[in-house]
């Protein structure tokens, strides 16, 4: 039995960067994992811009020793292939020198999340329970949180659970009232390859929006040694709707597409296809509650448009731990004090996942991807703004700035149409909130 006051469930990104914030700041806490690390996530291992800044604010050492590693590929741009068949090539910067820093860099989880683990591992701070599957959990009569493990052998009595388990948690639905909305809700496959043709020798990341899979795509990601991670997102609403076999059309659009099946022709797939859910932020929800506070996509935080969810699990796994030192500071685990959580994710990812779930619901449609990647074919600022969509999130703000659009499309200098064009994509934006 441990009897502690934060102890943190899960320690995939939002949980390890909770404990190692906690850690920074000399507070104590028990981590505790199903896995024993390194253990392999499904995932497509592609780390947005916003990991590097969570992993500084964590220790500034950590982003060198991350692009220092031989287990990480950087990535210097995305291709991004339209329902129609265009392919545009979007680099990150515009011009490439080898000393170009890259826009994101592509890990498999097994080796990005030991990092963290390992950092857990040396911190006098954390106390790492691995291997242990907590599979119940219980308020009792004094406001505390007694949860147990499947063998019942270890048990923990704690003031604030802090909620890192994952897509899967038992305890996001049970407690947190986060049912599955098939409507805010995305199936993902995952697997790995070696061998794959025509891969960008600067090591793009392809997105394939193939009307099949609309508004989700399909994934080449390059991996080191020849490899590359493969896999394919599709909203789980439309999966019903479609009654798709998810697995066999990834498999069909492999080896019978125009555009893929040469390049597969002789790849070796390295695992059989295995799936995940991703819960995603397109809906806001609760995320605390009476001693215990949602982090990562056990809150169903993933991007509704990327399906981008590490950075999001870290950055609330560093608001999770502020919260918790106030309430620490405080004494009191009370809904009250911890709904300052709730405020805290909403001001730093509110806008982004409101933006990025309009453009999900503008990706339903094959015509307008096509008219986009028509255009920024030969628009290099439009070109900018896609590919900052996937490796930028700040700069997504301006995806949803009117007079963006009517200039990149109409050009900069035609003012009286610019101004109506702009009058009429607000009206558009209006009816849509509606
Ligand atoms: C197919 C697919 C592709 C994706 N691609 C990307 C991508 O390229 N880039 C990106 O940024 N995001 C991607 N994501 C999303 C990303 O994987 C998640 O958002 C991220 O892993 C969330 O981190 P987390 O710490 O919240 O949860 P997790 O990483 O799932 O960690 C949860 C931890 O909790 C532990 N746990 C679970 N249950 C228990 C239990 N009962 N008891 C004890 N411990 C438990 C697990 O072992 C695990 O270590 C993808 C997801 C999927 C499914």
């Amino acid at each position: 039995m441990y009897d502690v006051d934060i102890c943190v469930l899960g320690a995939g990104p939002a949980g390890a960067t909770a404990a190692l914030h906690l850690a920074k700041a000399g507070v104590p806490c028990l981590v505790v994992d199903r896995a024993v690390f390194p253990r392999d996530k499904i995932c497509g291992d592609a780390l947005g811009s916003g990991v590097l800044p969570e992993l500084a604010l964590i220790d500034a050492a950590l982003p060198g020793r991350l692009a220092a590693s031989s287990r990480q590929l950087p990535t210097w741009g995305v291709h991004f292939s339209a329902p129609n068949g265009r392919g545009i090539q979007l680099p990150a910067l515009p011009a490439f020198t080898p000393d170009t820093p890259p826009g994101g860099h592509i890990i498999k989880r097994l080796d990005f999340d030991l990092l963290l683990v390992e950092e857990l591992r040396q911190r006098p701070e954390v106390t790492l329970l691995e291997g242990v599957n907590i599979s119940r959990q219980e308020c009792t009569a004094d406001g505390r949180w007694l949860v147990e493990s499947a063998d019942g052998q270890t048990r923990i009595r704690a003031r604030l659970l802090l909620v890192a388990n994952g897509a899967q948690s038992a305890f996001s639905r049970q407690v947190g009232g986060h049912a599955l909305d098939p409507a805010h809700h995305c199936a993902g496959l995952r697997v790995y390859y070696r061998g794959v043709r025509g891969l960008h020798p600067h090591n793009y990341i392809e997105l394939h929006f193939h009307q099949e899979f609309l508004p989700g795509y399909l994934w080449i990601f390059p991996l080191p040694n020849g490899e590359a991670n493969v896999g394919v997102g599709m909203l789980t609403s439309a999966v019903a709707a479609q009654k798709v076999n998810l697995r066999e059309r990834l498999q069909q659009m492999l080896t019978q597409h125009p555009a893929l099946k040469e390049r597969f022709a002789d790849a070796e797939p390295l695992e059989t296809v295995r799936g995940f859910g991703l819960p995603l932020g397109s809906k806001r929800r609760s995320l605390s509650g009476e001693g215990y506070l949602l982090l990562g996509d056990a809150g169903s935080l993933i991007d509704p448009v990327t399906g981008e969810g590490i950075s999001n699990a870290m950055l609330s796994g560093r608001l999770a731990a502020a919260t918790a030192r106030q309430a620490l500071a405080a004494q009191s685990f009370g809904a009250g004090i911890l709904a300052t959580y709730d405020d805290a994710i909403h001001q730093n990812l509110g806008r982004q996942l409101e933006l990025s779930y309009r453009m999900q619901r503008l990706l339903r449609f094959p015509r307008v991807i096509n008219f986009f990647a028509n255009r920024a074919a030969n628009n290099p600022r439009l070109s900018d703004a896609i590919t900052n969509m996937f490796l930028n999130r700040d700069l997504r703000q301006q995806l949803w700035q009117p007079g963006f659009y009517v200039r990149q499309l109409l050009g900069p200098r035609r003012g009286p149409v610019v101004r109506a064009g702009i009058r009429m994509v607000r009206e558009l934006q209006r009816w849509w909130r509606k």
